[in-house]
């Protein structure tokens, strides 16, 4: 017997709710290695989980939430893997398609899971999660494209967000000079200790310019947000930068033109934490033990319970969350 948070609909409505259940483990979905979660976490990805909707990504119902866990194996039937080692999971559609960590236990493909790497345990992991490991991404593809710490100031949009906070950490430890971008003034402090030298207001930034090309400004871009931010940072990167697109919190549209593309060789990279082939995820997983350090890390955790996360949900999709929840199953 384990608790869940189980997400039943009204079928009358199509509007689904959350509530904790104790379930047994046949009520967990086929797959090779069932673990024993120790913490999950929050993303944006599942405030859309947790919401009456689904957010378009829940299909079928009951569901248990958690796009994130880190945990003990229990038991394996591939050889992989074994009792005892510690595991993280994010991806694979986990927590939509298939029931994810929001659970006590877990029941998965051993093809989605990662060894922990030295140096990481699953609750730091869990204040990694979906979002730093997206961070991680973002910054090695900018690596790839020739970014190194001289180069000059590198911008982070959503700052004081997830994937903000764990990128502003890492780029900061690599010894880059990094812009927060914030609607939060409220959070300079926070994004100050994270690493950041400059805090860029948010209403700077946002606002549509109607010139394509501004003052060549940042030598990279971790973008979180997207729409008219992402659009209007385009047109202020230096020769030759590149931004990596990660996330949509301000919108998905994109209203720019090819101009910064055509006369500055600006680069959009696209950063997809969902299917990333297992090598780079080992690769990521590893560079997080090494380059974010562990003590900014802790400045950024917000620890929660199961019964908190229908709230929680709602506050990451207002922009309300600070840093990484980490929420206990124990
Ligand atoms: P958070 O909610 O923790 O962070 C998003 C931040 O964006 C907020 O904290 C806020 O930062 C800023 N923000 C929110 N609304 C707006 C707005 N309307 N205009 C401008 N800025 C805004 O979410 P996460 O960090 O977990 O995720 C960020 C984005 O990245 C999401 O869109 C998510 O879906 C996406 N994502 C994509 C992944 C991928 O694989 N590509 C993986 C993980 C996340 P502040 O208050 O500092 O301004």
């Amino acid at each position: 017997m384990f608790k869940a948070l189980v997400m039943k609909q009204d079928t009358a409505t199509g509007t689904a709710t959350a509530a904790i259940e104790t379930l047994t483990m046949d009520d967990l979905p086929d797959g090779d290695v069932t673990v024993s979660v120790d913490y999950s976490t929050v993303n944006y990805k599942d405030g859309l989980c947790l919401s009456a909707k689904g957010g378009g990504l829940v299909r079928n119902y009951p569901h248990v939430p958690g796009i994130d866990f880190a945990g003990t194996v229990e038991a394996s039937s591939d050889a992989r893997y074994a009792p005892g080692d510690k595991v993280v999971l994010t991806g694979w559609r986990v927590g939509e398609a298939h029931w994810g960590g929001y659970a006590q236990k877990a029941r998965v493909k051993a093809d989605w899971l990662v060894p922990l790497p030295e140096g990481l345990d699953p609750r730091q992991a869990m204040a990694v999660g979906t979002a730093g490991f997206t961070a991680m991404l973002a910054v090695m593809a900018l690596e790839d494209q020739g970014l190194k710490p001289g180069n000059g100031p590198v911008l982070v949009t959503g700052a004081a967000g997830g994937v903000g906070s764990v990128a502003t950490a890492i780029l900061a430890h690599l010894g880059y000079e990094v812009a927060a971008v914030t609607g939060r003034p409220e959070t300079a402090d926070y994004l100050s200790s994270l690493g950041a030298t400059q805090i860029v207001a948010r209403g700077d930034i946002n606002a549509v310019v109607k010139r394509p090309l501004e003052s060549e400004t940042w030598a990279g871009c971790i973008d979180a947000v997207g729409g008219e931010m992402l659009a209007r940072v385009l047109g202020q990167m230096k020769y030759g930068a590149s931004v990596a697109a990660v996330g949509l919190a301000g919108g998905a549209a994109l209203p720019t033109t090819v101009i910064p593309f055509l006369l500055r060789g600006v680069n959009l990279l696209g950063i997809d934490s969902v299917m990333q082939p297992y090598d780079n995820r080992l690769r990521a997983w590893q560079r997080i033990a090494t380059d974010l350090p562990m003590h900014k890390l802790e400045a950024m955790v917000q620890p929660a319970t199961l019964a908190e996360l229908p709230q929680l949900g709602a506050e990451i999709l207002s922009g309300q969350i600070k840093g990484r929840v980490v929420v206990d199953l124990n």
